[in-house]
């Protein structure tokens, strides 16, 4: 009877050491099947910046881009038929974000919603007189730190015919999946070490208020506005305009831009 228990603990130890591994050799095997030309035309149409990849950095995107169509699942809401575009698109745009083999596969991420258009909420306010209610909000997309993505096709759509406005739903989203990595939306997401944290903070900070200001004194920013929400929105749109407006974020925010191009190994302005 011991010998069997001891058998089981050792086989149940073995998987939980063995499935990281048994995970990397599969991404592996993945990243290394032919990418289908159409696949890779509906990218070159949706994704205006793949084309400015160099030949490394597309074969890369399109290993990762494998691995993300295995491992996520895409689920059509309100009757929407989920195609090859729409999987292709979304898993293109956030793939940009791991590029540079920079972080896992946003781990958390299950499972990704699409509906057709903006999608409605009810949402429980407080109004200024300890009043609560519930109003019924427009949402184009969202990030739920447990397992789920919410996109509006609409504005995935209208974002890759604009890249270059500093909006892309896509990129926002995801972003908030690598900050909700750690369990926590607070704009800090995972970093490769201890000392980087002090820098991502002081940078972070004075940024955010330079923001906070910029928008209370009705200054034209090169971040949307919106970034001066809370420090979880600033990451996003941050990223935002580093991935679409890089050059005027290398220009008017040199600190911000070095931070986001060590934390994403990537340089953008070399895209343009
Ligand atoms: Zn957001």
């Amino acid at each position: 009877m011991a010998l069997l228990i001891f058998i089981i603990i050792g086989l149940i130890v073995s998987v939980i050491l063995l499935s990281p591994l048994i995970i990397k050799q599969r991404r592996k095997r993945l990243k290394r099947h032919t990418f289908p030309p159409l696949w890779n035309s509906i990218i070159e149409n949706n994704l205006l910046i793949y084309s400015r990849l160099s030949p490394a950095e597309r074969r890369r995107l399109q290993g990762h881009i494998q691995v993300f169509l295995t491992e996520k699942q895409f689920i059509g809401c309100q009757g929407l038929q989920v195609t090859e575009e729409m999987k292709l698109t979304i898993a293109g745009i956030s793939c940009l974000l791991l590029l540079n083999e920079r972080g896992e596969y946003f781990p958390k991420l299950r499972s990704i919603l699409i509906y057709p258009g903006a999608y409605f909420v009810n949402e429980i306010v407080a109004n200024g007189n300890y009043v609560v209610e519930e109003r019924r909000v427009a949402r184009l997309g969202e990030s739920w730190t447990k397992d789920q993505v919410v996109l509006s096709w609409e504005q995935v759509q209208q974002d890759t015919q604009n890249w270059s406005d500093g909006h892309n739903v896509v990129l926002h989203e995801f972003a908030h999946q690598l900050d909700q990595e750690d369990g926590k939306a607070e704009g800090v997401p995972i970093l490769q070490r201890k000392s980087d944290y002090l820098t991502w903070a002081r940078v972070m900070t004075e940024e955010y208020h330079q923001l906070c200001n910029d928008v209370q004194q009705g200054i034209k920013t090169v971040m949307d506005g919106y970034g001066a929400t809370n420090p979880a929105e600033f990451f996003a749109v941050a990223t935002e305009t580093f991935f679409e407006k890089p050059q005027e974020l290398l220009k008017k925010h040199p600190a911000l831009y070095e931070l986001l191009q060590r934390y994403y190994q990537l340089d953008p302005v070399q895209w343009v």
